[in-house]
C-alpha cells in the first residue's frame, strides 16, 4: 500500500537540511503534477532547494521523477545508437545544425542489420530564452519546416534520416513545465540543482545512450564564471551517469558571438554555407566546436576510437557532402522547402541594416557578449516574452573577432532588421561594448575543459 504523502514533513525536512529519500521525491513530484501541492508549497520546495541544495541522491531522484512525470521517448525499436548534445545557450549558438546532420551522416553509414542508421540523434530543442536564441526558432524560417513533431513522427523521421529536430511535445517532462513556470517567479531559477534536474530530465527523456554537454562560460554564458559553469557540468556529468547515459561535458568560451551570424535565418544561413562545402572564414570557430562536439558524440557511439578521431570523421562527412546530403533529407522529411539552400542570401530580406566601423586602428579586444544578445534580440530576433512571435530576418553579421587587427573604418558589426525603428538602440549598444584597443588581448581558448566520468571519480561536486 502506497505510504501517505505529507507535503509540510517534506518541506520541513528540506528546510531544516535533512536529505530526503528517494520515495519522498517520487511522491512530491508526482503532487506537482497532479495538482496535489499547492503553488506556495512547491514554491517553498523550490526556495529550500535553492538555499539548501541537494546531494547526488537526491537529485538522481528529483531527475529521474520529473523524466518520468509525462511520456517519454521510447528507442528500441530503431535499435540505434541514441546520441544528442545540449548546450547551455549562447549568442550565436548553431552547432546543432551543423551536429545534428554529421551524426546522421554517421549513422547512415554504419546501418544496423535492420537497415536502420546506426546512430540517431532524436533533438528536442528549445526557443530563445533571455539574451540567447533558440534553435526551433532558427530552424522555423525554413519555409514549411514543422518543429512539432508527435514522438511516434519523431522516430519515423529518425529511421529514415538518422535524426529529427523538435520540439518538447506538450507531454514530455510536465514536472519541469510547472516547477520552470513558478522558478520564474520565485528567483530560483539559477540553482544548479534545479538548472541540472531541469535540462538533464528532458534529455534523459529522450531515451539517449549518450549525451555530450556543451557548458558555456565567459560573458555571454548564463553562468559567467569557470567555476559556476564546472560545477553545473559535473552535476549533470554525474546525473547522466547514474541514469545509465554516458555523459561528458565541454567547458567552452562564450565570449563572442560563435561564427558569422547571430539571429535566425541568418545562422541557417551560415550553416547550409558551410555545409555546402563554402564556409566563411569568419565561421571558423562555429566549425571547430561543432567538429569537437561531433568527435565526442562519435566517440561515444563507438564511431570512432578517441573523440579526435571522432573530430576527424566529423571533418570527412562535412567535407565530402555526405553532412549536407543528411541535412536536405531532414528538411524534407520535416516538411521544409530544400530550394532556399541553393540561394540563402537571397533569402535574407531585411528592410533596414547599419554598418559599424572602427572608429581608430587597434585590436577588437573585449565585448560583453550578454550585452551583444540582448542588441540581436531587441531586433527582433528573440522575444521579450512567452510567445511573442520572432523576425526571421532580424540579426547580425560579425566582420571581425576577438584579437583581430582592425584599421579606422573598417566594418566591425552590421545590424539587420525587418523595422527600421528597431535599428537605434542596438547600433548604440554594439557601439558601447565593442571595444578596440591599440595592443592585442591574451587569446581566450575555445574549448577550456572536457569534464567525462573518468576524470571526475573520486572528486565529488
Ligand atoms: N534550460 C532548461 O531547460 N532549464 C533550465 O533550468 C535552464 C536552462
Amino acid at each position: 500500500m502506497p505510504e501517505a504523502f505529507h507535503p509540510l514533513d517534506i518541506l520541513r525536512r528540506k528546510r531544516d537540511g535533512l536529505s530526503l529519500t528517494t520515495d519522498e521525491i517520487d511522491s512530491l513530484v508526482s503532487a506537482v503534477v497532479s495538482g496535489q501541492m499547492s503553488d506556495a508549497q512547491i514554491a517553498a520546495f523550490l526556495m529550500a532547494t535553492f538555499l539548501r541544495g541537494l546531494n547526488s541522491d537526491e537529485l538522481t531522484a528529483l531527475t529521474q521523477a520529473m523524466r518520468l512525470s509525462g511520456e517519454v521517448l521510447d528507442p528500441s525499436p530503431l535499435g540505434s545508437f541514441l546520441v544528442d548534445k545540449h548546450s547551455t545557450g549562447g549568442v550565436g549558438d548553431k552547432t546543432s545544425l551543423l551536429i545534428a546532420p554529421i551524426l546522421a551522416a554517421a549513422g547512415l553509414a554504419a546501418p544496423t542489420t535492420a537497415g536502420v542508421p546506426g546512430i540517431c540523434v532524436p533533438m528536442i530543442s528549445g526557443r530563445s530564452l533571455g539574451h540567447t536564441g533558440g534553435t526551433l526558432d532558427k530552424l522555423e524560417t525554413i519555409p514549411g519546416f514543422n518543429t512539432q513533431l508527435s514522438l511516434p513522427r519523431m522516430l519515423e523521421v529518425l529511421r529514415t534520416c538518422g535524426a529529427a529536430l523538435a520540439g518538447q511535445t506538450p507531454n514530455l517532462v510536465p514536472a519541469d513545465r510547472i516547477l520552470y513556470a513558478l522558478r520564474d517567479h520565485t528567483s530560483t531559477v539559477e540553482s544548479p540543482f534545479l538548472i541540472c534536474a531541469s535540462i538533464m530530465s528532458k534529455k534523459l527523456a529522450e531515451g539517449l545512450d549518450a549525451l555530450v554537454l556543451d557548458v558555456k562560460t565567459g560573458s555571454g554564458a548564463f553562468l559567467r564564471s569557470d567555476d559556476e559553469a564546472r560545477h553545473l557540468a559535473r552535476l549533470m556529468v554525474d546525473t547522466g551517469e547514474a541514469a545509465g547515459t554516458r555523459t561528458v561535458a565541454l567547458l567552452t568560451s562564450m565570449d563572442q558571438p560563435l561564427g558569422r551570424f547571430a539571429g535566425n535565418w541568418v545562422e541557417v544561413w551560415e550553416c547550409a554555407d558551410i555545409l555546402r562545402g563554402q564556409p566563411h572564414p569568419i565561421s571558423a570557430d562555429l566549425i571547430e566546436l561543432s567538429l569537437h562536439l561531433s568527435g565526442h558524440m562519435l566517440h561515444l557511439a563507438g564511431a570512432a576510437a578517441t573523440p579526435e578521431a571522432g573530430a576527424t570523421l566529423a571533418a570527412d562527412l562535412l567535407r565530402s557532402g555526405k553532412a549536407y546530403h543528411s541535412w536536405l533529407q531532414i528538411v524534407k522529411a520535416q516538411g521544409g522547402d530544400t530550394d532556399v539552400f541553393n540561394h540563402p542570401a537571397a533569402f535574407h530580406k531585411p528592410a533596414a541594416k547599419h554598418t559599424l566601423t572602427a572608429a581608430a586602428s587597434g585590436y577588437l579586444a573585449s565585448m560583453n557578449c550578454t550585452e551583444v544578445g540582448w542588441a540581436v534580440q531587441r531586433l527582433g530576433a528573440s522575444r521579450t516574452r512567452p510567445g511573442d512571435p520572432v523576425s526571421a530576418h532580424a540579426g547580425i553579421e560579425m566582420h571581425a573577432k576577438l584579437c583581430d587587427r582592425i584599421e579606422a573604418g573598417q566594418p566591425l558589426v552590421t545590424l539587420f532588421t525587418e523595422e527600421e525603428i528597431l535599428l537605434d538602440e542596438p547600433v548604440q549598444m554594439l557601439r558601447n561594448t565593442l571595444e578596440i584597443r591599440p595592443s592585442p588581448p591574451a587569446r581566450i581558448p575555445l574549448l577550456r575543459e572536457i569534464l567525462t566520468r573518468e576524470n571526475l571519480s573520486g572528486h565529488p561536486a
